[in-house]
């Protein structure tokens, strides 16, 4: 144990960033799901095409509709192996995403804090958000959560859950003055008391690093 508290802000842009500065990257923006993910597209819209082609007009039911296969398509064979082809896609990058998740849990665990600090999710809020909403979905916040969660039990380390009025992002780390007027778009954190200038998610996890629950 280092006696040290961790502050971890979870965001969009990374997926999250320690009191030492370190930020561990958002891996949807990495080389390699982005390649994946171009490349589902694609079969994605193979296999669209297959399927209309084998379309040979709609039978209405009351306010849905429904397609008429020429073949039935069970027969397709081509058609079967490409949805194959999809569920592997998938499988694959959920791999990597799951994998990702474990690697950073277990290194931000392994630096032996003695206590972690991170806001109580409100994802069904943050899913509201129509943009928003998709990130969040590939980022998998819950199950980031849940994961240091149990490795925080298992190494004997304090997590300490700050609540969602806590307004990690509006302080100032040095200062303690709240910023009222900070926009989700404002990546930099500009103090008007002390004049400190830092990245918005970093100071947002040097407050939650000093917590102090009341
Ligand atoms: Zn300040």
């Amino acid at each position: 144990m280092t006696g040290k508290s961790i502050g971890i802000d979870l965001g969009i842009k990374d997926l999250a960033i320690c009191l030492d500065g370190k930020t561990y990257q958002n891996i949807n923006k990495s080389h390699e799901v982005r390649r994946l993910e171009k490349v589902l597209k694609r079969e994605q819209r193979k296999l669209s095409r297959m399927l209309k082609q084998n379309i040979s007009g709609y039978r209405t039911v009351g306010d849905k509709r429904f397609p008429l296969y020429i073949r039935p398509l069970q027969e397709c064979r081509n058609f079967q192996k490409q949805k194959k082809v999809i569920k592997l896609l998938h499988r694959r990058l959920a791999n990597i995403r799951d994998n990702y998740l474990h690697q950073t849990t277990t290194e931000i665990v392994k630096t032996k804090p003695s206590r972690i600090v991170m806001e109580t999710l409100n994802v069904k809020g943050m899913m509201k958000n129509k943009h928003l909403a998709k990130a969040i979905q590939k980022q998998k916040f819950y199950e980031f959560k849940r994961q240091i969660a149990y490795k925080c039990q298992k190494y004997g380390i304090e997590l300490v859950e700050v609540p969602t009025f806590y307004p990690s992002s509006k302080t100032c780390s040095c200062c303690g003055c709240i910023k009222k007027d900070l926009k989700l778009s404002d990546r930099v954190y500009k103090c008007s008391q002390c004049g400190l200038v830092i990245d918005r998610d970093f100071n947002a996890s040097l407050n939650l690093a000093n917590y102090q629950s009341a």
